[in-house]
């Protein structure tokens, strides 16, 4: 079974025909064409800020430590 990068990134079931990488059938769908144009507009940077993000989210750590200088009023007053 071929795995490639090439696959539809929908179905995943047939090679991909056009950019957006869907399959004929998948292309066909109106729907399924929209959701991954949008996704054209994604610079490699923004991908790769969602999957700083996802790691960071699977660690448990706080995705934005600028952040972590605001203490919970909830933890103050949990005593
Ligand atoms: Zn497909």
């Amino acid at each position: 079974m071929p795995s490639s990068a090439t696959d539809c990134l929908h179905c995943e079931q047939r090679p991909s025909i056009n950019k957006l990488q869907l399959c004929v059938r998948c292309n066909a769908v109106k729907g399924i064409r929209l959701l991954y144009f949008k996704k054209r507009g994604w610079t490699p940077e923004w991908e790769q800020h969602l999957l700083r993000l996802t790691a960071r989210a699977q660690q448990r750590l706080p995705l934005f430590p600028k952040e972590e200088h605001h203490e919970p009023r909830a933890k103050a007053a949990s005593a």
